[in-house]
């Protein structure tokens, strides 16, 4: 077989070869050490949380090591590929902080090691998909999908594998001159490796994460171009991973089964291979039991629900830390507050097999988070979110600005502060009751007489005074507790609720629902002044009125 005519036969107007590109994208020439990582995304329209724990492996990985972290649209399924799909990738990951590098941007691309958008690159694919027909290592099938089925159906007869391999491989050896015919009479057809490789043989790699694995040899004759020219992911992945000369290829465990094809394809064409590590996959535990997240079944999957319930970005990379690193929380205890750019993130501490999501720990972490914040910090976020989420919540915020910031602060203070907020949208929910846009009543009143609340409610009304002191403020409430028969002393009055009737908790708790609505609450005193006399005012006769 005269492999460079057929080369020349399917590639007329590929005029580069491999040589070419090895000049133009030359080694990095890069400090000892320095790593290349790349985030490599397809455009689907669905970013989740693994893109993001992939990228904060590479990016901490390229960051700290003072190399380089690319970010790659692998867009050569346009079937799957969803419009805005590029645009939302960026923005999200910039959002969450992840920095590129080099690469794909929303103006265009930066770097000299483009393009970085794989529909952009079917010449270089081509060029080499050329250098492996001339040297043998690639062929043209012209199987239909009909012929595909047939074989699988005689495959299953047989009990044997699946696949294009060996004997399968119909038109691993035609002849030049049937597949010039082929091509005359404009049949459609891929480019399949031609796979050496031998069932039962088994080959070792070495994976950043999980060290040396031994996996069985590929022996399928892969598709690695397309009837339409385009590549898959496997030629695709490797000639830009060896042209963009990644050192680190960080990657879902997913890709492990195919590992063995990636292997072979970087051997074929003469490439040095970089370090794969291969993450675990994100696993929660659902009724007892250890499943993967689904895109299905949990909302927490996709990075939206973090932007639109309000995580913070702080948070979310605290608890991925945490995740990826074994040593990560040790380390934060110890240094609490540490940048976190100043722990040593390593590959060798993370785990193997399944992480473990779990939303309470990063919940905790959050709380934690928010709370070391000031109440301005706090107000900058709750902002933020409610621009982008919650426009009505962000004109009433703005409009009260100090106000806000003077509700954020309340118990921020103290000796131990409240860690209560762990998202922005239920801070919105713990404080709306502050602003009248949004205040209702939604708790009920303690069940006493009617009459006595009325009473209750009235005197509070005519001793109210806002110039009050908390003392001199409680003082009045226990005078009006008494005034309504009730105790003062609740350790008394729970040794014998009869002879009371109800105790000065009765009394706060009809002033705390008449004031926020709500049963629980913050400090009484404290959320008056911050309302200010008129809005308590009218909030107590409101409720008066409606009895
Ligand atoms: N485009 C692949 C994906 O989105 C990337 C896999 C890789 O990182 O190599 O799953």
């Amino acid at each position: 077989m005269d492999n460079k005519k057929l080369a020349g036969l399917l590639f007329p107007n590929i005029d580069k070869t491999p040589e070419y590109y090895e000049e133009k994208y030359p080694e990095r020439g890069l400090e000892k050490g320095a790593m290349v990582t790349r985030l490599a995304p397809s455009p689907t329209g669905f970013i989740h949380l693994g893109n993001l724990f992939g990228a904060v492996v590479d990016e901490r990985l390229a960051s700290q090591s003072g190399g380089v972290f690319i970010l790659r649209i692998e867009d050569t399924d346009a079937k799957r590929e969803v419009e805005g799909a590029v645009e939302l990738t960026i923005s999200t990951m910039k959002h969450f902080g992840i920095e590129f590098t080099e690469g794909a941007t929303s103006e265009g691309e930066t770097g000299e090691y483009g393009p970085y958008r794989q529909r952009q690159r079917k010449d270089i694919y081509q060029a080499f998909a050329k250098y492996l027909v001339e040297q043998g290592k690639a062929y043209p099938c012209f199987c239909t999908e009909q012929d595909l089925e047939d074989i699988r159906e005689q495959q299953k007869e047989a009990k044997i594998d699946f696949g294009y391999y060996g004997e399968w491989a119909k038109h691993r050896d035609m002849p030049l001159e049937e597949i010039e015919k082929n091509l005359a009479e404009g049949k459609e057809y891929v480019l399949r490796f031609r796979s050496e490789g031998k069932k039962d043989n088994y080959v070792k790699v070495l994976d950043g994460i999980r060290g040396e694995i031994e996996v069985p040899e590929n022996i399928q004759d892969v598709v690695i171009l397309k009837s339409d020219g385009i590549p898959t992911y496997h030629f695709a992945h490797a000639i830009d991973d060896h042209l963009m000369r990644v050192t680190h290829v960080v990657r879902a465990e997913e890709w492990l089964s195919t590992l063995p094809i990636h292997v072979q394809l970087f051997d074929a064409l003469g490439f040095d291979k970089p370090l794969y590590c291969h993450t675990a996959q994100l696993m929660k535990v659902d009724n007892g039991n250890k499943r993967k997240l689904s895109k299905r079944k949990d909302p927490e999957l996709g990075l939206d629900y973090y932007r639109q319930e309000g995580y913070t970005v702080d948070a979310v990379w605290e608890y991925l830390l945490t995740i990826l690193n074994s040593n990560y929380e040790a380390w934060r205890d110890k240094n609490p507050d540490a940048d976190r750019r100043e722990f040593k993130f390593t590959t060798d501490k993370m785990t193997k097999s399944g992480t473990l999501f779990d939303i309470m720990k990063l919940n905790n972490i959050s709380k934690d988070v928010i709370a070391k914040m000031t109440a301005e910090q706090v107000y900058e976020g709750l902002s933020g979110w409610a621009k982008e989420y919650d426009e009505g919540f962000h004109d009433v915020i703005s409009r009260a600005e100090d106000k806000t910031i003077k509700i954020l602060n309340m118990g921020r203070n103290a000796k131990k502060p409240r860690k209560d907020i762990v998202t922005w949208s239920q801070c919105k929910e713990f404080i709306k009751y502050f602003y009248n846009e949004y205040f209702e009543v939604l708790d009920e009143y303690p069940g006493i007489p009617q009459d006595k609340i009325k009473k209750i409610l009235t005197e509070y009304i005519d001793t109210y005074n806002h110039a009050d002191e908390k003392n001199d403020w409680f003082e009045k409430v226990k005078v009006i507790t008494e005034s309504a028969g009730y105790t003062t002393n609740t350790k008394e009055y729970k040794e014998d609720p009869e002879k009371f009737g109800g105790s000065i908790i009765e009394v706060t708790t009809i002033i705390r629902i008449a004031l926020t609505g709500k049963a629980n609450a913050p400090d009484i005193w404290e959320i008056q002044q911050i309302l200010g006399k008129e809005d308590t005012m009218k909030r107590m006769q409101d409720a008066l009125n409606k009895l």
